[in-house]
């Protein structure tokens, strides 16, 4: 998260650091802002509450003591105390850049750009009204197509999962989406648009990955300014993402797979065989929680095997899973720890290294078959 404003040209870092330097609320236009952007009023009554990022019951406290939003969390620093603005907790909540966030709490002109662009900035938004995020959300999702067989999405995914079995999901379709950045629409790409379901079963959000329109990769998107760009992003938030996942497949026997990523569990799903679901950071990992009425009873969490952070010498995906297996045991769920073999990566990253092998050296017509148990994805 680009929080501190690294990778800004210099003309936008200074002028985000003026804006963020000037800016001023009162106290009941903070609480209002940070709930326009789906910050709970229950975190913002002054008392010990859940933490809007990372959860708990009485984690975090919003105290606006120096007036500029301020709150303390005992755990949003991987698991030690952070405190910051209002801002930053709008930031971190929304998984933005604080230049972005500034751009829109702005609302007026955007800073100076070296380069220009030939396509209008769309009209300035001052916040995000919930009814004009559904009606975006769900024109997006109807426009996209379901995924069929040889299609662009699948296309993409049999690339960074070789040899994947999975099948189309009721929860991925495929688009043409605009790549908007900095207010401004940069050009269509095609992408997958993928549908994150709170436990009750709202959308949470839709995520989209950007797709190259001619070779199964993720897009190459830069910036005016040269600044290449993310290919993987939430929309705009409908409800608060904690609790939620992408739900790529049907629970099998009253079991289901959690990891992070999208192409991760697919990976982890041609390793086990089992049905996975994605949760698209390790934050929202740690939060899942079992949707009632799917008879779920095993839980399978899929760890990213990430490199220690040298602040907490935790690995951070590894920690993330401890975080949710514990909570589920507490729940009474049966939970299955899955850790890929080498640090540094996750499970798409083992399938694919062990499908190449496995290609490379057995002949052809005769492949292995990994997946212990076939799960369908309908
Ligand atoms: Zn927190």
């Amino acid at each position: 998260m680009s929080t501190s404003g690294r990778g800004l040209s210099p003309e936008k870092y200074e002028w985000l650091q003026r804006k963020l330097k000037e800016f001023a609320l009162s106290p009941e236009a903070w609480i209002s802002t940070l709930m326009s952007y789906g910050i709970s009023g229950d975190c913002l009554t002054g008392r010990a509450s859940a933490c809007p990022v990372c959860g708990g019951d009485d984690r975090f406290t919003y105290d606006n003591k120096s007036g500029r939003g301020d709150w303390i969390c005992r755990k949003c620093n991987d698991g030690y105390p952070m405190a910051g603005d209002g801002l930053q907790l709008i930031a971190r909540a929304n998984r933005m850049g604080l230049y972005r966030l500034m751009c829109q709490l702005d609302g007026g002109s955007p800073p100076p750009s070296r380069a220009r662009v030939s396509t209008p900035a769309p009209a300035p938004k001052r916040k995000a009204d919930p009814a004009f995020v559904a009606r975006r959300l769900d024109g997006m999702w109807s426009d996209a197509r379901p995924q069929a067989v040889g299609d662009l999405s699948m296309r993409y995914l049999q690339e960074r999962v070789p040899g994947l079995t999975a099948g189309s999901s009721p929860s991925l379709r495929l688009g043409m989406l605009e790549y908007r950045h900095e207010k401004k629409v940069l050009g269509e790409w095609p992408g997958i648009v993928a549908r994150f379901e709170l436990p009750e079963g709202r959308l949470g959000t839709l995520h989209r990955t950007f797709l190259d329109p001619v070779k199964p990769a993720k897009a190459t998107i830069v910036s005016p300014d040269g600044e290449l760009l993310d290919a993987k992003l939430n929309d705009m938030t409908l409800n608060p993402l904690a609790g939620g996942a992408v739900r790529l497949m049907s629970p099998v026997d009253g079991e289901i797979g959690v990891g992070e990523g999208l192409e991760t569990v697919y990976g982890a799903f041609m390793e086990t065989g089992v049905p996975a679901w994605y949760c698209l950071n390790r934050v929202l990992l740690s939060r899942f929680v079992v949707p009632d009425g799917l008879g779920i009873k095993v839980v399978h969490i899929f760890m990213d095997f990430d490199h220690v952070d040298l602040k907490t010498r935790q690995s951070p995906g590894v920690s993330a899973g401890m975080v949710l297996a514990k909570r589920l045991r507490e729940q009474g769920y049966t939970v299955v720890l899955h850790r890929p073999r080498q640090r540094g990566t996750d499970f798409a990253d083992q399938w694919r290294s062990r499908w190449i092998a496995a290609h490379e050296s057995a002949p052809l017509g005769r492949r292995p078959a990994y997946a212990s148990r076939v799960a369908l994805a309908i």
